[in-house]
């Protein structure tokens, strides 16, 4: 193990592509590559506080592979963000574009601070400076930062502005999820927790079950997938009766009406003292009776202690990495249905690739067409993974995983190795 591959979270990963690689028998040349990035870009960032000190960040961006495309991924701000972690999102974001055929490679950046502690100036000069420090690294034909954790459509028109800046002219391609007056996509903020019910839609079907308020709803997380998720599912029918962040959550076994949650949060900032609701810890709010759980906050949340105490009958990981590797085994030992997270959560980065899309274009296509298109790529790769768990007798991870190492490797031996 090494600084890379040190964190849980790249274990986790590197566990599952092995175990695919296994199955197919990858070529072991391939395998070795795929194991580690391409390229890891450690930045400091010194950024100008509001006092006049000058703190410095440390700054990440992790291009784990760029042979299906130039490479994708979000930008997260958090304290615990490291080297490994990005490099296992990075990895992570290369098999996701592959599973749903997009001609995009992977990437993951980040900055390893507590963004809710930064004034909006700092934030912004924080921004800036990243930027700055990777900015010959991306750009529309290399590498097309998003947002994550921590980050949102303003800190992208501020990564635009800044990249813009420094090139001459706009160059709105540069990142996606950015607001519209810039180049941003109708959509995008709730592709995310959109695709994540899609594919919840596909699985009840595939389970039979029906599709109306006797289908219970636990979101863990009510941040921007967290939130679309628990609409898309309040709009779809089903009960949403416990929702979350991270200072707790509120839960009604009869359901919430989605609408007065999320008009309570914009005005409180919290879901706290919601009314008609109790509260729950998130650690008990996972345990909740329910049948679909959509985990959209962090990750490692369903681990081995849990795993034997969750009563959803489908999971949808929304966010990612929120089951460990054993926890996911008891799942599955359980009979739960997992929709792994780079299935489940890639709506996000379809909406964006229309975006890039769009923006190389410069012709702006209506929300509907998106929707559209988004739910047509969700459930045909729901169907394409789902087909292969049930030809090779394995779960939908290992199925979705062997989808995706396949058409990545498929390239990578197409193209050859430079030099011979
Ligand atoms: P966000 O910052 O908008 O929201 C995160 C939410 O999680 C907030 O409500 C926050 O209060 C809550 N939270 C934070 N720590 C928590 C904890 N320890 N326990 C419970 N709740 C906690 O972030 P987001 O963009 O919604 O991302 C959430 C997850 O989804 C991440 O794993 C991210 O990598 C993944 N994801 C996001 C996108 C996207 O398009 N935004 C796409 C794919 C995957």
């Amino acid at each position: 193990m090494d600084i890379i591959t040190e964190g849980h979270l790249y274990q986790n990963t590197l566990l599952t592509f092995t175990e695919a690689a296994q199955l197919m028998n990858l070529d072991p040349n391939v395998f070795e590559r795929l194991k580690r990035p391409k390229r890891s870009i450690i930045v400091s960032v010194p950024t100008r506080m509001d006092d006049g000190s000058v703190k410095v960040f440390t700054g990440y961006r992790v291009q784990h592979s760029s042979t299906l495309g130039p490479c994708k991924g979000g930008i997260r701000y958090h304290e615990s963000v490291n080297l490994s972690e990005v490099a296992a999102l990075a990895m992570l974001m290369t098999f996701k574009c592959s599973l749903v055929g997009l001609p995009l490679g992977g990437a993951k950046g980040g900055v390893q601070v507590n963004a809710t502690k930064l004034s909006r100036a700092e934030k912004q000069r924080l921004t800036r400076r990243y930027t700055s420090e990777i900015s010959p690294f991306i750009g529309p034909e290399k590498d097309i930062p998003a947002p994550d954790i921590g980050t949102d459509s303003q800190t992208m028109a501020w990564l635009m502005d800044t990249y813009s800046q420094e090139v001459g002219h706009a160059v709105p391609g540069v990142v996606t999820g950015k607001p519209i007056e810039i180049g941003g996509s109708l959509g995008r903020n709730t592709s995310t927790g959109r695709g994540a019910v899609f594919v919840v839609e596909e699985a009840l079907n595939h389970l039979k079950m029906k599709q109306d308020k006797s289908i219970r709803v636990v979101v863990q997380g009510f941040g921007e997938v967290g939130a679309s998720a628990a609409q898309c599912s309040y709009d779809l029918g089903l009960s949403v009766v416990a929702v979350s962040d991270v200072s707790g959550g509120i839960y009604n076994s009869k359901g919430l009406n989605i609408n007065q949650v999320k008009d309570y949060y914009s005005k409180n900032k919290t879901l706290k003292g919601y009314p008609e609701a109790e509260a729950v810890t998130n650690e008990a709010l996972l345990e909740l009776p329910c049948e679909v759980l959509i985990p959209s906050a962090v990750d490692g949340v369903i681990n081995s202690k849990n795993a034997s105490k969750i009563s959803a009958k489908i999971i949808s990981e929304g966010a990612n990495g929120p089951v460990t590797h054993d926890a996911h085994q008891i799942l599955i030992e359980r009979g739960i249905f997992v929709i792994p997270d780079f299935l489940a959560n890639a709506g996000g980065v379809i909406v964006s690739y229309f975006e890039w899309v769009q923006d190389l274009q410069n012709f702006f296509w209506s929300e509907k067409e998106i929707n559209s298109r988004l739910r047509e790529i969700m459930t045909t790769t729901f169907k394409n993974v789902l087909q292969q768990s049930q030809a090779q007798k394995i779960d939908l991870r290992k199925a979705a995983m062997v989808t995706a190492v396949k058409r990545v490797s498929t390239a990578m031996l197409l193209r050859g190795l430079y030099p011979q």
